[in-house]
């Protein structure tokens, strides 16, 4: 019989397993049932439409069985089987060869990712010298042995077996000095493993125990009879079969919540929070969700899928359901296990089902409910939370117009000018001064430069605070709100700031009144690049600024512009002048005395200047640059 050759990247694993790169052998053992227990589910499947399967649910079962003189583990499964070119298929080749890139690419972490991440049957030979697989494929008449010693091939030759299914039996390795394999031989072991790993399995994993009992004591038997003891066997199951989101939160603990979730959802860091829920009436369902620890790194990319995992009545029926979750919300993990759906039910099918839409809109509330809560609770660990996904729930106020924008605005968080911190807008609001009107903010790239505007300055020295907005998408966002607790969203760059106090604003108009030509002058020689030239408010020190007027403002112009398409979209902008400022004399001057060309040249450095205040391009750098050194000269 030839010894075939594994494929490539299957020698690959197979050497990481057998020089035990990872630390933590006892995995092999939740591999290789959860292999069983999925090759159970396809039988079971098969059972519920299929009159050729004689098994009903309370006949399958994952049997241990241990022989200490072979130093056999044996495990076996009653489920699908597998046919000789499945074997081949399964065992000789490693499909995912995901985990293999995966631990190249990380080399940091590579040790806690082999065991966070399934790492399959091959895991078998971390504690195995010698690897033996009897299946039978379900309908077949066949039977099948698969052999292997590790990484210098296997054979496979035909067997005999009786039913369907798989065996798996395992020569466990002799003891070395760091590793005690022995272990894997006892019952109390094995019994701890299954119990930690594997307990919610949704088929009995049983084994024979040996137990030890009192015989029964003879009639016959005088006051001083001492009881006799007598050995004997028994099938137990190993474990409690009840899956974890079926179970009382208050019965299970962090670790297996924790556990449960990195090895369910690939995740190597423990969740942020926990949700679960249990819910009788409308829409009947048991969820388990997840808010992750950290965002995945392909989360804001077209790439990532949302979705839950849906059970119906314990039997996956969708590993990824998207309907399950709106958008907002897509950073969620999780499984929802409810009754009212049939097995059968297709993809289309769900689509469809009001069933399925009751449930989505409950767990929405819910999960909304629990961000809620985690804000008021865990402040510290919600912002943490808030960075990685705030972005999302930012993209949920401002998607659909607005629609959900109710649902999730308590859930924002801003960065405070005053404050120095993150705060919600009813923090703020509820800061906020009597005479104050407005919840004032300004927008642009980094929160050290916007504090320093001009118009920001004023703000903050009026006592108010101010919140800094650095995300693209903040703006669109409060635009969208329009005001939180009926105050009014105000971008300190627009055109009335409400700041000022009526004999300043008097003095403005009259001096805007006053060089009114000049101003008709100035937006001449600038053209449609402005709306207005007048005299500013909110300019103390320095001679220009931009400030804008309707929905558009200046920093929504510069992120719109970054989207193809959009390259026409412009902000009404408005030029201020300084009044009190020397440059603004000069311009004076220039227009009285009938100077055009000066005046001309002098706005449009002027407004150059605003723009780059403002962080914007200016249309014709070289232009400005010549400009200046000429002035220089
Ligand atoms: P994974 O389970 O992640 O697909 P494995 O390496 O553990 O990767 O197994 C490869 C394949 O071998 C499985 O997908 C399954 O088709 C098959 N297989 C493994 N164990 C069994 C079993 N006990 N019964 C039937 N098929 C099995």
């Amino acid at each position: 019989m030839a010894m075939k050759q594994f494929k490539a990247e299957s020698k690959k694993l197979l050497d990481l397993m057998i020089n035990s790169i990872y630390t933590n052998k006892d995995i092999f053992l939740r591999e290789l049932i959860s292999n069983a227990s999925d090759a159970i589910d396809k039988l079971y499947f098969r059972s519920l439409t299929d009159n050729s399967v004689k098994l009903t649910k309370d006949d399958f079962q994952i049997l241990l069985t241990v022989n200490k003189a072979d130093r056999t583990l044996t495990i076996t499964d009653n489920g699908i089987g597998m046919t000789k070119e499945e074997l081949e298929k399964n065992l000789g080749t490693i499909a995912r060869s995901g985990s293999l890139d995966f631990k190249a690419e990380n080399h940091a972490e590579d040790i806690d990712i082999i065991g966070q991440f399934g790492v399959g049957f091959y895991s078998a030979f971390m504690v195995a010298s010698r690897v033996t697989v009897i299946s039978k494929a379900f309908g077949s008449d066949e039977a099948w042995m698969w052999e292997s010693k590790g990484a210098e091939g296997y054979t496979l030759t035909q067997t005999e077996k009786a039913e369907a299914g798989t065996q798996i039996i395992l020569v466990i390795k002799e003891n070395t000095e760091q590793d005690q394999y022995d272990q894997y031989l006892d019952e109390y072991t094995l019994v701890d493993i299954v119990k930690k790993y594997s307990d919610y399995v949704r088929y009995p994993i049983r084994m024979y125990r040996e137990k030890t009992r009192a015989k029964e004591k003879p009639a016959d038997a005088g006051d001083d009879y001492k009881p006799e003891y007598e050995t004997y066997t028994e099938l137990e199951t190993l474990n409690s079969m009840v899956p974890l989101w079926r179970r009382n939160k208050s019965e299970v603990t962090e670790e297996e919540y924790n556990r449960f979730y990195k090895e369910k959802f690939f995740d190597y860091t423990d969740p942020a929070r926990v949700i679960t829920s249990r819910t009788e009436g409308t829409a009947t369902y048991n969820a388990l969700l997840f808010i992750p620890g950290r965002a995945p790194f392909d989360y804001y990319t077209r790439e990532y899928e949302k979705g839950l995992q849906l059970y119906a009545s314990g039997v996956l029926i969708m590993d990824k359901c998207p309907d399950l979750l709106p958008d907002h919300f897509s950073f969620v993990k999780g499984i929802v296990d409810s009754q009212d759906l049939s097995l059968n039910i297709s993809r289309e099918m769900l689509q469809k089902d009001s069933q399925l839409k009751l449930i989505r809109n409950s767990l929405e509330k819910k999960i909304k409910n629990e961000l809620n809560a985690f804000k008021n609770n865990d402040r510290e660990k919600y912002e943490e939370f808030f960075k990685n996904f705030g972005r999302q729930l930012k993209f949920g106020c401002y998607a659909d117009y607005g629609m959900h924008s109710e649902l999730l605005k308590d859930l924002l968080l801003f960065f405070s000018a005053k404050q120095q911190k993150m705060v919600t807008l009813d923090e703020y609001v509820e800061a906020m001064p009597e005479d104050q009107k407005c919840i004032y903010f300004a927008a642009g790239e980094s929160a050290d430069r916007l504090a320093k505007l001009p118009a920001a300055e004023l703000v903050l020295e009026k006592g108010y605070d101010l919140l800094l907005l650095t995300e693209d998408v903040d703006e669109f966002c409060l635009q969208v709100l329009r005001n939180y607790k009926e105050k009014e969203f105000k971008n300190v760059n627009s055109g009335d700031l409400g700041l000022e106090s009526e004999e300043e604003k008097k003095a403005a108009e009259e001096a805007s009144a006053e060089s009114k030509e000049l101003f008709e002058a100035m937006q001449k020689a600038l053209g449609d690049k402005v709306k207005a030239v007048k005299v500013s408010t909110r300019l103390k020190n320095h001679p220009v600024c931009l400030s804008s007027e309707g929905p558009l403002s200046i920093e929504m112009e510069k992120v719109l512009r970054q989207q193809p398409g959009a390259e026409g979209v412009k902000s009404d902008k408005v030029l201020e002048l300084n009044a009190q400022h020397p440059v603004f004399a000069v311009l004076k001057a220039a227009q009285e005395s009938g100077d055009t060309e000066k005046l001309e040249k002098y706005t449009k450095l002027l407004f150059d200047q605003a723009l780059l205040i403002e962080g914007l391009p200016i249309e014709d750098p070289v232009a400005y640059a010549q400009a200046v050194c000429e002035l220089m000269k």
